[in-house]
């Protein structure tokens, strides 16, 4: 198993690719990879400069914690203020600005915040807890909301009434419609996401070649995974073609992971979801269920929401739709920092901004 995950790091492998994304690339392109996990492994492995002239590699909104609009970042933080609440969420959430405060400071100002690495050990924390009213902070793509929807439905059959979720979980398609007709954005291709893929399959990605005329390659993470994908890519548009293909065959079955799907169409129900940078999309939003209402923090908790206002002069928004890259915001590395980060796509260890700090 070793070795074959080696040959996903293999210089010989990755040599030939580049080659051959050289000799198929078109004057001139846009491509965008739309997962923040793309994201870091693109700009932790050079690949954007090893894109021959006139090809651009864009950064799309793949990052969950990065398109979590400030208005959800103040929601759980109006939540975390409710008494007997504890918040359990995942790291990276504590340290997302909000309009005035951020979890990390309501932590420090005697709140109850609980940092966890699954929905299942919010779960826990609830079994253990009786005495608290623990929240989940359900934020993120197809990769998490199938966990999110089991967790509420074990706290169902188990009976717990101390356990529930606030949900601002995100489907990809929705987004990338928004992004393609963009005005200010021309895109040529799209690097689709290999884990979201995993859950969802290939087909809800067809009307972007059907309907757009836009090719798109889902593919895996390391350089090789990421270098075939480019140059799947780059083959499409030499031969004039616009279909949705997997490079990621070892993860990603073209219709999906079903028990996943039925587990989300359980517990979800899609709807207009508020985006960073975006602004409202219809249908590319996840809420809980009628049947589930119990399980729904807000509907529970229904907290008093300060006015919402965006960080000031950060440029996140813009970042996530790929017209502007990390470093041309003027706060980049001057004022804003993974240490003192003014944008949530600073401070993600899957945000644009992050990964240019680190690596460029
Ligand atoms: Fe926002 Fe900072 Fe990124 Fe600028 S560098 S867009 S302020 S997160």
């Amino acid at each position: 198993m070793e070795a074959e995950l080696a040959a996903f790091k293999d210089p010989t492998l990755a040599r030939g690719l580049i080659d051959s994304i050289g000799k198929l690339a078109p004057e001139s392109a846009t491509l965008m990879e739309v997962c923040g996990t793309h994201t870091v492994a693109i700009a932790r492995n050079g690949i954007r400069n090893l894109m021959p002239a006139g090809i651009r590699l864009a950064s799309g909104p793949g990052c969950p914690v990065c398109v979590t609009s400030n208005r959800d970042i103040d929601t759980v933080i109006a939540l975390a203020r409710v008494e007997n609440v504890t918040i359990a969420t995942f790291g990276d959430m504590t340290r997302v600005p909000g309009s005035t405060s951020s979890l990390l400071k309501e932590q420090a100002a005697g709140r109850s915040v609980e940092i966890v690495y699954s929905p299942l050990d919010a779960l826990r924390l609830a079994q253990e807890h009786p005495e608290r009213e623990i929240v989940f902070v359900g934020v993120g793509f197809e990769t998490t909301t199938p966990l999110v929807a089991m967790a509420i439905k074990r706290a169902r059959d188990a009976g717990l009434k101390n356990f529930t979720v606030f949900g601002a979980h995100k489907n990809m398609p929705g987004a990338l419609e928004a992004i393609i007709n963009d005005p200010q954005l021309k895109l040529d291709a799209l690097i689709l996401p290999g884990h979201v893929s995993t859950i969802i399959g290939a087909a809800p990605y067809q009307f972007l070649a059907e309907k757009y005329g836009i090719p798109g390659v889902i593919t895996g993470f390391e350089p090789v995974d990421v270098l075939q994908g480019i140059a799947m890519i780059m083959r499409q548009l030499h031969e004039g073609r616009a279909e949705i293909e997997i490079a990621y065959a070892r993860g990603v079955m073209p219709e999906g992971n079903p028990v996943a799907l039925a587990a989300i169409d359980e517990v979800f129900e899609t709807c207009t979801a508020l985006w960073r940078g975006l602004g409202e999309i219809p249908g590319s939003g996840y809420r809980i269920r009628e049947e589930f209402a119990e399980f729904d923090a807000v509907r529970r908790f229904d907290p008093p929401i300060e006015p919402t206002q965006d960080p000031k002069g950060c440029r996140c928004g813009d970042v996530l739709r790929g017209i502007m890259a990390p470093n041309e915001c003027p706060l980049f590395r001057k004022v804003c920092t993974p240490e003192n980060p003014v944008g949530p796509c600073m401070v993600s260890s899957e945000g644009s901004c992050a990964a240019y700090f680190r690596y460029y």
